[in-house]
């Protein structure tokens, strides 16, 4: 029996299996993991591909991940806060195209206190009762995450980054550590959300053997959605002039997990448009079900990679809506 078979009866290999389909230059290996990647997609997800509408409402940030352009450290980045009438329009311009689950993406911004954030989750589901709502804010306290989950946030997403120890010594601050961001991911799992957890493709630093310990532990982890993000060099960070991550191992590894958990969400981030053009239909193609796209008026991401035309945006309080001014198609802009 070859790998990918065994892959898809057990749903786990050995280290070294996993090494393997990782580093193959067999081509019949290869097409082989593709194949049943894409077999998982069609035969028990039909094929069916869901958006999702990512809304960073703020981009301020109380910590200092080595490679994200939101650390607080990055003097040169231009920061923004969004109140409760600019995230509701910009959700309902997300709703009016068809979006039905909103996932609110932050920073570690201390100004969205635990009051300010249950109200503000209070209100969508007010608004939008057919939507489901998903958190992305990282490390809290387990009161903080419960308080949220009963003001009616349904998911939550906490990447870990990478499940090397060592590794994610080098990509963070000495005070950040792995294991509290597992004890978080347990404290939201045990509090009912539905979990969403993945890792960073592609990082400096990054060894093949660290990418099956990050496998080994969504195995552990075991939860209903995956989001890998490939990892992009950013203004402002130590890593700028690193590689970004390579297509080819990312999308080896959205067919791996497809096997692995063939039922689980496995979302295509819109960040894959910065490694290559066609990256998120690719990454679908690869056995990714959810495609992610940004609603977020003021950050930068949708500008370069939102799903509308949208060269200049300005919020009018008296509308209570936001409008572009110049619209200019995205196949025409540079
Ligand atoms: S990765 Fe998250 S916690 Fe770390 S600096 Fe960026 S936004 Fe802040």
């Amino acid at each position: 029996m070859d790998i990918v078979e065994q892959l898809k009866q057990n749903s786990t290999l050995t280290e070294d299996q996993f090494l393997e389909l990782i580093k193959t230059n067999d081509p019949t290996l290869r097409d082989s993991l593709f194949t049943a990647a894409q077999e998982a997609v069609t035969y028990l997800l039909e094929r069916k591909v869901y958006l999702q509408g990512v809304l960073t409402f703020t981009n301020h940030c109380s910590r200092n991940c080595f490679y994200c352009e939101l650390r607080a450290e990055n003097k040169d980045m231009k920061r923004y806060r969004m109140n409760w009438e600019q995230i509701r329009a910009a959700c309902a311009e997300g709703y009016h195209m068809g979006l039905r689950t909103f996932i609110l993406e932050a920073g570690e911004d201390p100004y969205y206190t635990d009051m300010i954030m249950c109200n503000l989750l209070a209100n969508l589901k007010e608004e939008f009762p057919d939507c489901a709502l998903t958190l992305a804010l990282g490390e809290r306290s387990k009161a903080s995450y419960t308080r949220l989950f009963k003001s009616g946030a349904d998911r939550y997403l906490l990447r870990f980054e990478t499940a090397d120890p060592l590794h994610f010594s080098r990509l963070h601050p000495p005070s950040y550590s792995l294991s509290t961001k597992i004890n978080c991911f347990n404290d939201i799992k045990e509090i009912g959300y539905e979990t969403d957890t993945g890792f960073l493709v592609g990082a400096p630093y990054e060894m093949p053997d660290y990418l099956v310990r990050d496998l080994t532990l969504m195995q552990e982890l075991s939860p209903q959605s995956i989001s890998l993000s490939p990892f992009v060099p950013q203004e402002g960070t130590s890593f700028r002039r690193h590689l970004p991550c390579g297509l080819e191992t990312y999308l080896r590894l959205i067919a791996i997990l497809r096997i692995m958990f063939p039922k689980a969400n496995i979302a295509a981030p819109y960040r894959l448009k910065h490694v290559h053009p066609q990256g998120q239909l690719m990454a679908v193609l690869a056995g990714a079900n959810v495609l992610r796209v940004p609603i977020c008026p003021i950050c930068p991401a949708f500008r370069c990679c939102g799903p509308s035309r949208a060269s200049t945006w300005d919020w009018s309080p008296t509308a209570s809506r936001w409008s572009w001014t110049e619209a200019t198609p995205l196949w025409e802009r540079r």
